[in-house]
């Protein structure tokens, strides 16, 4: 009697301060982050006659990443935040995130499983409007990809057979930063394609580590197109190159305040312990020859897949051709990637594109792709990202690199028509590069009917769907349904041994460069 005598007086005197004194925020655990907050008001509502709601109002702001040594003009980024708050569970809670950019970010009630704030709790940039129905809440900016999960990852990986685990250097705080190196090695390494993957230069970029995580998981595997993939590549993949930067929870810098992306033209002296690792190890792989692909995953703010592709003025004609062939093979296989997506930028020392750039020029394709926080094709009623989408997409880019690359001879049986010894009717072209074809030219009819006939000298018994490459024009923006793969017959190969696949020209001008054969499972 006498406490509750208490707990009335103590209510009455400090008002409702006393029950919303009871949240907790917080942000010291693993990709953890939050600037300044606030509580900007409380109020209690009356929802029925017996009943009421607390109402609180937040202000909280997403921290800015330290000033950055190197280069004190670069403005340090905020963006990433990922706190808990507790003592919330039946409280009305409405936040306004600032310094950040996106829509219906993600909460989650044990740390572990997150989901989406429905469009009604989140409706605009920064703000969030629920009644939270457990105690404690997680609230990320997107899906959180967390250094633990990284971790446990990498442990499963290098577990499985034709990895190797290495540590290539150390971060500035002594985190290690891990390269798999993942090839067949039954099969002789000399004339294996060499790629190299890297992620999460920027550590708020989460959905590019759900993207390459299903990458590796897949090149790992033990399906048959992963099989393929081991024995005609060598693929280098560090998925995080900025382990203390997802750690700490930081946007686009290390702990120390240094945005990575362009520390790769600064003096020795201010070249970050990241970047020379990396460096180094890139010098000793590129040893014997030059790497065939360079992808750096990251994530952006516009709602759309992008590769950022360097332009021909800042490279060559044929640079450009190349990249846009990654690209369009990468559109073909995805809903998610539009011609339009496209990004064009000079290519720059001060990026890991342009250091390899400066080395190894056209030989190695060397490229930026970003995976979006909210929505797919600039479409808000469409899909929105999530980590099953991002795994799709990731076999989108493996398919786009296979054939780029010509990785799989068992179940997409690619052949260049350029390559055939016979052409009568047909001439070779490279267009300037002005057109979307594989390798260095492609066959123009000069009438029509002229014939062309591929012999496949082995084939495994099996069905298959063939498709045709469509000759487009390399530029920035393309029709859809140009320089992308076009389905022209279904084969039933009955058993193992030859395959002969013949073929018209419907007029003069017809442009071939392609065919592929696709298994079907
Ligand atoms: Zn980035």
């Amino acid at each position: 009697m006498f406490t509750k005598k208490i707990l009335t007086l103590l209510l009455a005197l400090t008002g409702s301060s006393f029950l919303f004194s009871q949240v907790r925020i917080s942000a010291d655990f693993d990709t953890g982050s939050i600037g300044n907050h606030a509580l900007l008001d409380s109020v209690w509502v009356k929802t029925s006659a017996n009943d009421s709601i607390l109402t609180l109002t937040y202000e909280i702001q997403s921290r800015f990443d330290p000033l950055n040594p190197v280069d004190t003009a670069l403005r340090p980024s905020a963006r990433w935040y990922h706190f808990r708050m507790e003592g919330v569970k039946g409280k009305q809670v409405f936040l306004n995130i600032k310094n950040s950019e996106v829509i219906r970010p993600f909460y989650s009630y044990d740390g572990i499983n997150y989901n989406r704030f429905e469009e009604v709790e989140s409706p605009f940039r920064g703000t969030i409007n629920k009644i939270f129905t457990s105690d404690t809440v997680y609230i990320s900016h997107f899906l959180p990809y967390t250094y633990t999960r990284n971790s446990q990852k990498m442990d499963y990986w290098k577990s499985l057979e034709n990895v190797k685990y290495e540590v290539i250097g150390e971060s500035s705080q002594g985190r290690r930063i891990e390269m798999l190196t993942v090839t067949d090695n039954s099969y002789d390494n000399t004339g294996k394609r060499l790629i190299w993957i890297h992620g999460r230069s920027h550590p708020s970029e989460s959905p590019s580590s759900w993207h390459l995580e299903a990458m590796i998981d897949e090149i790992t595997s033990d399906t048959p197109f992963a099989k393929e993939l081991r024995k005609n590549a060598v693929f280098y993949i560090i998925p995080y190159i900025n382990p203390d930067g997802v750690y700490g929870g930081y946007s686009r810098s290390t702990s120390t305040g240094v945005n990575i992306e362009v520390n790769w033209d600064s003096p020795d002296s201010l070249t970050m312990p990241e970047v020379k690792a990396l460096k180094a190890t890139l010098e000793r792989v590129t040893k014997e020859r030059p790497l065939d692909l360079l992808l750096n995953m990251h994530s952006q703010i516009a709602s759309s897949v992008t590769y950022w592709i360097h332009t021909a003025e800042s490279t060559t004609d044929r640079f450009l051709k190349e990249q846009l062939m990654l690209s369009s093979l990468t559109i073909n296989y995805t809903p998610y990637y539009r011609p339009k997506d496209q990004s064009f930028s000079a290519v720059a020392p001060r990026y890991v594109e342009g250091w390899i750039w400066d080395r190894f020029s056209e030989s190695t394709v060397a490229i930026t792709f970003e995976t979006p926080y909210t929505y797919y094709n600039e479409e808000r009623s469409g899909t929105w990202v999530s980590s099953e989408n991002l795994k799709e997409l990731g076999y989108s880019v493996l398919y786009a690199v296979s054939d780029l690359f010509d990785l799989d001879g068992k179940n997409r049986v690619f052949v260049n028509l350029a390559d055939l010894k016979r052409t009568n009717g047909w001439v070779k072209s490279d267009a300037g590069y002005k057109r979307l074809f594989f390798g260095d030219s492609y066959l123009i009819s000069q009438r029509e009917n002229s014939r062309l006939r591929v012999v496949i000298p082995y084939l495994e018994q099996g069905e298959y769907d063939l498709y045709k490459w469509v000759v487009g024009p390399s530029a920035e923006v393309f029709p859809n349904d140009v320089n992308r793969w076009q389905k022209s017959a279904k084969i039933t190969q009955k058993r193992d041994g030859r395959y002969v696949w013949r073929s018209r020209a419907i007029g003069q001008g017809d442009e071939q460069s392609a065919i592929l054969l696709v298994r079907k499972r």
